[in-house]
């Protein structure tokens, strides 16, 4: 547990997954809140309790719950407060802790045919049951307020919310009067975010382009007068600027190596993201062909790029 300020404590929490710790942090105010719940495991119910209980709290002290995502290792333990009575979060959150099943069988038909016509071969295809495996990790319950840009934090009236859609289409941070960033996975010190695809919102037909959207809100970030970031995972860190210019100089050299790649010929994604990761794609291919569409979206955003569809597969070449 770390004391960030007198009205703000980082709380630590393990987690079953690669990229290791994730961080909640309370906030005081006229609300007791919470932003974020952990991963669903007796280990971080654990951390959280007795990280509370050096504050000097009992889980039934929590009044609200605040999200920034939808994902796992952020809304793990909603149900276990339950004195909380609010949980505010992003509208898009909701069909993931209401487990939605319509909602999951777009999502699978959309991966379906990204997948295909993308060239991803069929074996792939089992994979995308994971997706929902992923969910028992994950919180259930319901948003009692739905929050967006602009808005001010239920309770914490000195907190804006800043819509930060990039790594999840429900990604928000909030931003304090005097420059506190709390940023969940949007700005990370030590790693870039994956920019996961979800399928377009209902009634929407485009998919969105996260890695665009990513990059949007990584620039709007430079101008929001944040002087220090309260992360998802990693370190607290002040030198916002600096990380914020090394996030876009990773993608970039990224994108650049992609575009080598199709410099020959053209290549469908998965050609590409097969090199690009040659030792991960087996085993993760819905992050590893997001990274990769990501970086593809990039390069056909700044013109260096275009795709043709061939036998309802997607080529990319070179401009
Ligand atoms: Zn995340």
């Amino acid at each position: 547990m770390i004391v960030v300020k007198n009205k703000i404590h980082q709380i630590t929490v393990p987690t079953p997954f690669a990229v290791g710790d994730t961080h909640v942090y309370l906030l005081k105010g006229d609300t007791l809140s919470l932003v974020d719940a952990g991963v669903k495991t007796e280990e971080a119910w654990e951390a959280i309790l007795s990280q509370l209980k050096e504050i000097g709290y009992k889980s039934s002290d929590i009044e609200q719950i605040i999200l920034t995502h939808h994902h796992p290792d952020h809304t793990g333990l909603i149900e276990r407060f339950d004195r909380a009575e609010q949980t505010v979060g992003h509208q898009y959150v909701t069909p993931w802790i209401t487990r939605d099943e319509a909602y999951f069988s777009r999502f699978e038909a959309f991966y379906h045919e990204y997948f295909n016509e993308n060239g991803v071969p069929k074996r792939f295809l089992a994979q995308l049951e994971k997706l929902r495996g992923q969910l028992k990790w994950a919180g259930k319950g319901n948003l009692t307020t739905v929050i967006t840009e602009g808005d001010t934090l239920p309770g914490h009236p000195e907190f804006t919310v800043i819509d930060t859609k990039g790594h999840a289409q429900s990604h928000l941070s909030f931003l304090g009067k005097d420059g506190t960033f709390i940023g969940g996975d949007h700005l990370l010190q030590h790693i870039s975010p994956n920019p996961i695809m979800e399928p377009p919102r209902e009634g929407e037909v485009v998919r969105p382009k996260p890695l665009l959207q990513y990059r949007e809100n990584l620039e709007k970030c430079r101008k929001l007068g944040i002087n220090m970031v309260l992360p998802g995972h990693g370190d607290i860190f002040t030198n916002v600027e600096e990380v914020i210019t090394q996030r876009f100089t990773k993608q970039e050299n990224r994108a650049k190596k992609v575009l080598n790649l199709i410099k020959e010929y053209p290549k469908t994604a998965f050609q590409i993201c097969e090199e690009l990761f040659s030792l991960h794609f087996e085993k993760q291919i819905d992050l590893t062909m997001s990274e990769t569409i990501g970086q593809l979206d990039y390069l056909e955003h700044i013109g260096l790029v275009s795709k043709k569809m061939e036998d309802g597969v997607y080529f990319y070449h070179a401009n």
